[in-house]
């Protein structure tokens, strides 16, 4: 069966292109080029705005503007030439001049006319500096193929397509500080480079609450870490070779210690493989990131941080409670625990978020009483945000912990304290 086409990617950099034509059309084909590297000459009496503007911003050399109409002999020295003038007549001699020059051309127009044609392209930076680049075209039907683009690249950024890389990382070196240059190995010798680590905040437990980067960088993971909070059903996704190593607490087992975790790390990230570390909430909220990144980093790895949707602020959202409100609360403080306390604003109206703060629940209420923060300040008890045992108990300073005790609660929870536990439908209903 015969193809219309033949697909081809063309490594332009530095290579001279010639577009014809000073529209919006020719503009947008132009800026591509110049991200590719090309060098533009644009033909045209005149150009629009967005033209002018990207010779200008452009490196030096990258666009010429040549005011006047195409001739003959300006596609000498072109690799390519993209024609989109408007004129039927125009497009079709430079592409008649193309084919002599045997130069290939594209037209915006007619696609019949001309010898190439751009694709719809969608485009992903990976983790280990590669990209992978999809073209679509679709016979003569451009929109279905920016359409069917666009549902790649929606694919892409969810992170269930097998993005890991199958080549080990190579040829660089294994300093913080040299990553950007490559190692030549002119004997011939591979050097097996550092893999990375990623700490991924992974929100609080339900798989809609990570951020696409933080679905993308798992998806290409050779190594995962996990905790017992987060999302946790995202690891059924992950192909069967990639390790995962769960550190967090099981009833009766302790969780693994930090300095063992911050070792794993980089452990396994020396040993060049890609590591993410999936965190509850985001890692820098009483998620001791901080540690691991100072860890890898000293281990000379790179690191990077993905920060996720925190439970402080998205467990009470669940429970229907806004950790700020207009005329109800300014402000907010997230706290471990009553010894936090001491330091923040008093008052109904400053809103407290306690996280790890069930089993000193009645200790925690009893301090957090003050003189402008009353016994009967509202509090709400906000069990497994998000997830299938998710139950809201609200009460005050003076009789949280004994509904929290009549009901059972169990970690994990954020007890939330302040006026706007009254905006919660739990508060209403209890009103009643
Ligand atoms: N880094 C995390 C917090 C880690 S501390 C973050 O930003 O969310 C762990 C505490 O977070 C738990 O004890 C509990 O107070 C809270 N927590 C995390 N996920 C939760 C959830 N889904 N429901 C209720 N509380 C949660």
């Amino acid at each position: 069966m015969a193809h219309e086409i033949y697909p081809l990617g063309l490594k332009i950099a530095g290579r001279l292109v010639v577009v014809v034509g000073g529209g919006p059309v020719a503009a947008r084909r132009a800026r591509a080029l110049v991200e590719a590297g090309a060098r533009v000459r644009v033909i045209a009496p005149d150009v629009c705005e967005e033209l002018s503007v990207l010779a200008q911003v452009s490196p030096p050399g990258a666009v010429e503007l040549v005011a006047r109409a195409y001739r003959a002999g300006d596609l000498d020295e072109a690799w390519l030439v993209h024609t989109a003038t408007g004129s039927p007549t125009v497009d079709q001699q430079v592409s008649d001049d193309a084919e002599r020059a045997r130069v290939f051309c594209v037209t915006a127009g007619d696609a019949s006319v001309g010898s190439a044609w751009v694709p719809a392209v969608a485009r992903t930076a990976l983790t280990d500096d590669a990209e992978v680049t999809v073209a679509v075209t679709a016979g003569r039907d451009p929109r279905r193929a920016t359409a069917i683009r666009d549902a790649v690249a929606a694919a892409l950024q969810s992170g269930t397509l097998p993005l890991r890389r199958r080549r080990p990382r190579i040829g660089k070196v294994e300093r913080v500080s040299d990553t950007r240059s490559t190692s030549a190995t002119s004997a011939g010798a591979v050097e097996r480079a550092s893999g990375r680590v990623w700490l991924v905040g992974g929100g609080p437990g339900d798989t809609g609450l990570v951020t696409a980067r933080g679905r993308s960088v798992l998806a290409q993971a050779d190594v995962v870490v996990v905790d017992r909070l987060g999302p946790r059903a995202l690891l059924r996704e992950l192909s069967p070779d990639v390790e995962v190593i769960d550190v967090g607490k099981t009833s009766g087992n302790h969780p693994v210690p930090q300095d063992e975790i911050n070792a794993l790390l980089v452990q396994h990230a020396l040993a060049g493989r890609d590591v993410v570390r999936l965190k509850g909430g985001d890692p820098y909220v009483f998620g001791r990131g901080g540690e691991e990144l100072a860890a890898c980093r000293e281990a000379g790895i790179e690191v990077a941080v993905v920060p996720g949707v925190t439970s402080a602020v998205s467990v009470p959202a669940a429970a229907g409670i806004p950790v700020t409100h207009r005329g109800v609360a300014r402000g907010f403080s997230v706290l471990t625990g009553h010894d936090g306390a001491a330091g923040v604003p008093g008052g109904a109206d400053h809103t407290l978020v306690l996280l790890m703060g069930v089993t000193r629940l009645a200790e925690t209420a009893d301090a957090l009483v003050t003189a402008d923060r009353p016994a009967d300040t509202p509090v709400a008890l906000v069990e497994d945000g998000f997830g299938p045992r998710q139950r809201v108990t609200v009460g005050t300073l003076a009789d949280i912990a004994e509904r929290a005790a009549a009901v059972g609660v169990r970690p994990p929870a954020v007890i939330v304290v302040g006026d706007v536990v009254r905006l919660s439908p739990a508060w209403a209903q209890q009103a009643r």
